[in-house]
């Protein structure tokens, strides 16, 4: 399995980059979406979680670890899988980085979305969530056809709470803390390659394509 690591700041599109990446035929992890899941079913897991992530923080690397084996082993993915969400801590990296020791996981490509904090939360604080299938919306840079309506099915659109300008600002203090020390790591591995955030979605979009071009299936 070759894996592509995407790194970057909540607000930075890695959802934009896993979409283009998803339509190109890459298998696509994100252990929010796993997290949230979680949460949705009351599992343990997602019971511990919760709180955290409900204000800022990340949930705890074992748990994340031990979701993110635990489905890689379930799976037989032959083909590109995209990482988004995972490492998101040293410790987690490390753990790739022996998964990778003991496994058929290869680690081809860690893309690095950069973008200025103030761009982060103009783009977060316009944030709106569809309520029932997850569609997410901007208030300025895609709004709904309907005000506060969902295009899909008309579902009611909401602020996620990890969204609300006290937690934004929070979960970017996480992430510089936790998150940005993996730059630094992957850039020894001249694995790393530094994308351009604060442009439009269609330029990060072209210039990640070009990036991971030779591991496309
Ligand atoms: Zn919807």
């Amino acid at each position: 399995m070759n894996v592509i690591v995407l790194l970057g700041p909540p607000g930075a599109g890695k959802g934009t980059v896993a979409d283009a990446l998803t339509k190109r035929g890459v298998h696509h992890i994100s252990t929010g979406d796993m997290l949230r899941q979680e949460i949705r079913e009351g599992t343990k897991l997602g019971l511990r979680s919760k709180d955290k992530l409900n204000h800022g923080l990340f949930a705890d690397d074992t748990d994340v670890i031990t979701m993110v084996t635990d489905y890689l082993m379930a799976q037989k993915l032959d083909d590109l899988v995209l990482f988004d969400g995972f490492p998101r801590t040293l410790v987690q990296a490390e753990k790739l980085a022996e998964l990778t020791q003991t496994t058929h996981i290869h680690l081809t490509t860690v893309l690095r979305l950069k973008c200025p904090d103030q761009v982060l939360l103009g783009r977060l604080s316009g944030r709106r969530t569809c309520v029932s299938c997850g569609a997410v919306y901007h208030d300025l840079f895609s709004p709904p056809d309907v005000h506060g309506r969902c295009d899909h099915d008309g579902g009611a659109l909401a602020q996620r709470v990890d969204d609300e300008p006290a937690t934004v600002k929070r979960r970017l203090d996480v992430y510089n803390r936790l998150t940005r020390p993996l730059v630094d790591y992957y850039r020894e591995t001249k694995m790393l390659h530094e994308i351009d955030a604060s442009r439009s979605s269609e330029e990060v979009r072209s210039d990640v394509l070009l990036k991971v071009k030779e591991f496309l299936p």
